[in-house]
């Protein structure tokens, strides 16, 4: 086997053990089937019927295998149905390497892709089908992986009709170089990103002040009385304001926001003269935030009667209270500023809530 062919099958299978070790199982079982036909199609002439079978064995199975692996709901690793997927791929791999000619020859008549004139259009019409059912997908989850899902599916749906003259195997090897990239991409946004709001998280920010250098100030936000909020209005309801104070956050403009934990966001400022002012700014913005709810059921009339009648959503509205602190000589660690402004935030508490307190 050439060296490209060892690099191939190890590009493939290194997708593969990456979307394993981050469990995005989904994304493993369509880089297993792919990585299964790009090192058939990897191997030379000689080596057998799996070689001599490669491609149609690929245009045969693959994009069934993808579709399985797409409408079935994302396994566990160690389920049932993952077993079930790994059987039909071990099946499809042993008829391939030993069933006898007549055998073959019976199940391209019998599958669905078999006894067709032209196999290959219908492997890709196939693909096509898996392409637009991952796009279905991102399109209702928004998840980016799903995205980069239909876009390597896209890819290597090129592989049947050979698109700029490259063979299947390197229209199959880009499509798992884009989910290998994609796996990598939603990792990284898990470690990174709060899920609630979609803002950096705290290893996000301690991570970028550990890089910084020269002047910075750094705000820490709290949202006042959220306990009591929660208790009056609900966790749901909690959460749609988190997020609501998130967005509104995030547009300070001379700041990168952070969701520090819980109802605590942090402000970072790269020129602190402009800290005061926007901290003002947002504490303003917060306090002008109008929350609709979820309706909910409004209580039976009387306690008889289960009639299902829903009270008008109501708008709610939270108010934040901000400690500012800048790096100085007397400040120079992250740890210092950060602590520095979580005492001007106890001293905002302090002094009624919906304020902000600068360091001295
Ligand atoms: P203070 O004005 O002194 O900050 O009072 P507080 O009630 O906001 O502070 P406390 O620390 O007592 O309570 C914080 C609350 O924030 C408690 C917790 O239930 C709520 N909280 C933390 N994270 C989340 C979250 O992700 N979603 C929701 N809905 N609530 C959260
Ligand atoms: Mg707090
Ligand atoms: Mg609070």
């Amino acid at each position: 086997m050439p060296a490209s062919s060892y690099l191939a099958v190890a590009l493939c299978a290194l997708a593969f053990m990456l979307a394993l070790a981050f469990r995005r199982h989904r994304a493993a079982q369509l880089l297993a089937a792919g990585t299964l036909a790009v090192g058939a199609l990897s191997l030379p002439a000689d080596g057998g019927l799996l070689a001599a079978r490669a491609t149609e064995a690929a245009t045969m199975f693959l994009p069934g295998c993808w579709l399985l692996a797409l409408l079935l709901p994302e396994p566990p690793l160690r389920s049932r149905r993952m077993l079930g997927f790994v059987l039909v791929l071990g099946l499809a791999a042993a008829l391939t390497a030993v069933a006898p000619a007549h055998v073959w020859d019976a199940l391209q008549r019998v599958l669905p892709l078999g006894g067709v004139a032209r196999p290959w259009r219908e492997a890709l019409a196939l693909s096509l089908l898996a392409v637009m059912i991952a796009a279905g997908q991102w399109l209702y989850r928004r998840r980016p992986l799903d995205a980069f899902i239909a876009s390597a599916l896209l890819l290597a749906a090129g592989g049947w009709l050979q698109l700029a003259g490259l063979d299947l195997r390197s229209w199959l090897l880009a499509g798992a170089a884009v989910l290998g990239a994609g796996v990598v991409y939603s990792s990284w946004r898990l470690a990174f990103l709060d899920a609630l709001t979609g803002l950096p998280n705290r290893r996000a920010l301690d991570e970028t002040l550990a890089r910084l250098s020269g002047d910075y100030a750094v705000a820490m936000v709290d949202v006042d009385h959220f306990k009591q909020f929660n208790d009056k209005h609900g966790h749901d309801a909690g959460d749609r304001v988190l997020a609501a104070v998130a967005r509104s956050l995030a547009q300070t403009r001379t700041a990168q926001a952070f969701r520090f934990g819980g109802e605590e966001f942090c402000l970072l400022f790269r020129r602190p003269e402009q800290a005061k002012a926007a901290c003002e700014d947002a504490r303003l913005a917060i306090e002008a935030l109008r929350v609709s709810l979820p309706a909910r059921p409004a209580a039976a009339k009387n306690g008889k009667t289960a009639r299902k009648a829903t009270r008008a959503a109501p708008a709610v509205q939270v108010t934040a209270s901000l400690g500012l602190a800048q790096r100085s000589a007397a400040r120079r660690t992250p740890a210092e500023v950060l602590k520095a402004a979580d005492q001007c935030l106890y001293k905002a508490k302090d002094k009624g809530r919906n304020q902000v307190v600068a360091s001295a």
